[in-house]
């Protein structure tokens, strides 16, 4: 069992993977961007830590891979509108599931041209608002939500520019893929049973709908070009097929997923160009034997932007021996947990810490727990520790940049940690911390008459 080895692996010690690269261990300490970690941790913890230079490094590392084909950084994972800004700046484009993401790009100033909307079902007034912003691009996710975007982009005398998001039955994740017929979940149109080629014809034919491509994603933490290549090639068979009938696609679109490192048990993922260069000549050799061209290919890298980058620093309140049927394991408690990174609780995912300070002590095997009232608070669930670990001791856990601030919180009222991007010895909110104020003040007044708070809260802004 994986879980076995990481409790008697301590973390790989920085710099290098799992850690930011710019992060580094003095005497003194951790560092991160030329930031001593207790200054940074004296903006109170727990504190999301976000290393700008290596969020832009990874962003343009996959620009370099596809120079010809759009990047869309799938903005669920970690997004401010500064980040927004620097993606569009650094070349790529923005991927957005719902009208918060896409009003934070805005707030960056990214245009309506460089954005990609998403999502299983969206809204009339999220697909109006699309088009009203001229959006790049719509996956379509049901043929009723086809239906829905042609009534409103008649209406307004607009084409709407569509992708259709296909389910290929490649499903992959953590080290290994899985190709099969089946589909029981809620993304995307099936391959198989003809549903998803049905809707291309639809929208092909549609007056108001314009069909730009095909859509896939197979899933998160994906080792390895095999997946991405198998989804790949059942795209363009049906990119052929449609071929066949007239119906051009000129753009596939292969998702995300990219794996990064968590822990020392993860392998090193394939780097970007190498990634790209390999699906890029096994899709070219299906395309020449069919006798039709590549589609323009574009990708929608999430965590393999965000994830590395950024890093939590806890403090230590807590530390308890707790007898085992395999030994004792020490249970070390932190001021965070399944508010501020829940995955591990949501998909039992692995990640590495350790202390911010030097020491010699002995290692024992160690779970990091936060403070929260469920027993699956987890924050790492086995990790080798210094022996001498006690409350007090600023503890990081590493590859924390996605899906950390973005998925938080406020279980137990807890109010949910700010994330400061350091740079060339600077600390900066990204994204500032809450507040008690922010807290408490979403509650309605104690004496409020029913009928009074039940009316829609006003918008301070109604851009
Ligand atoms: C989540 C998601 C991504 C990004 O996934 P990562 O694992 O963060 O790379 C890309 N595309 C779609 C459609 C997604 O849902």
């Amino acid at each position: 069992m994986a879980f076995r080895e990481l409790a008697s692996t301590p973390a790989p010690e920085p710099p290098g993977a799992p850690w930011p690269a710019s992060m580094t261990r003095t005497d003194e300490g951790l560092e991160l961007a030329g930031v001593k970690l207790t200054e940074l941790a004296a903006y109170g913890t727990p504190v999301y830590l976000l290393d700008e230079e290596e969020l832009l490094d990874r962003a343009r590392a996959w620009r370099k891979a596809l120079p010809d084909g759009r990047i869309y950084y799938a903005s669920k994972s970690f997004l401010t509108p500064a980040v927004a800004r620097w993606m569009i700046e650094e070349g790529l484009d923005l991927d957005v599931a719902s009208e918060g993401e896409l009003r934070t790009a805005l707030a960056g100033g990214v245009t309506g041209e460089n954005l990609g909307l998403h999502g299983n079902a969206k809204s009339r007034e999220l697909l109006a608002l699309a088009l009203d912003l001229e959006i790049g691009r719509i996956v379509l996710d049901s043929p009723g939500e086809a239906e829905l975007l042609a009534e409103i982009a008649r209406e307004k005398g607009v084409r709407a520019p569509c992708f259709v998001r296909v389910t290929t039955g490649v499903h992959a994740g953590g080290h290994e893929f899985i190709a099969t017929a089946h589909e029981d979940q809620k993304f995307g149109l099936s391959l198989a049973t003809g549903e998803a080629k049905a809707l291309a014809q639809k929208v092909a034919a549609s007056d108001s709908l314009e069909l730009r491509g095909l859509h896939s994603h197979i899933g998160s933490q994906i080792a390895g070009t095999e997946g991405f290549v198998a989804a790949g090639t059942r795209i363009i068979e049906l990119v052929v097929e449609l071929a066949e009938e007239g119906i051009s696609v000129p753009e596939i679109d292969l998702g995300g997923g990219y794996g990064i490192v968590y822990t020392a048990l993860d392998p090193t993922p394939v780097a970007p160009a190498e990634v790209i260069a390999e699906i890029r000549s096994a899709l070219t050799e299906t395309c020449d034997k069919a006798g039709i061209q590549l589609p323009e290919l574009s990708i929608e890298p999430g965590r393999s932007i965000s994830g590395p980058a950024g890093i939590t620093c806890y403090t230590v309140l807590g530390v308890k021996d707790v007898t085992t049927a395999d030994g004792v394991r020490r249970y070390v408690s932190v001021d965070g947990g399944m508010s501020d990174n829940i995955r591990p609780a949501l998909y039992q995912a692995d990640y590495t810490a350790m202390l911010d300070r030097d020491s010699d002590a002995e290692k024992v095997a160690c779970r990091v727990v936060g403070i929260h009232c469920e027993s699956g608070d987890i924050v790492v669930p086995d990790v080798a520790l210094p022996g001498d670990i006690a409350p007090g001791d600023l503890l990081v856990v590493a590859a924390t940049g996605a899906y950390g601030r973005t998925m938080a919180s406020n279980y137990n009222m807890l109010r949910r940690p700010g994330v400061l991007g350091v740079r060339q010895g600077r600390a900066r909110w990204l994204w500032r911390p809450e507040t008690w104020d922010d807290l408490l003040g979403q509650f309605a007044e104690i004496d409020d008459e029913p009928g009074e708070s039940a009316r829609a809260p006003k918008e301070t802004d109604e851009s």
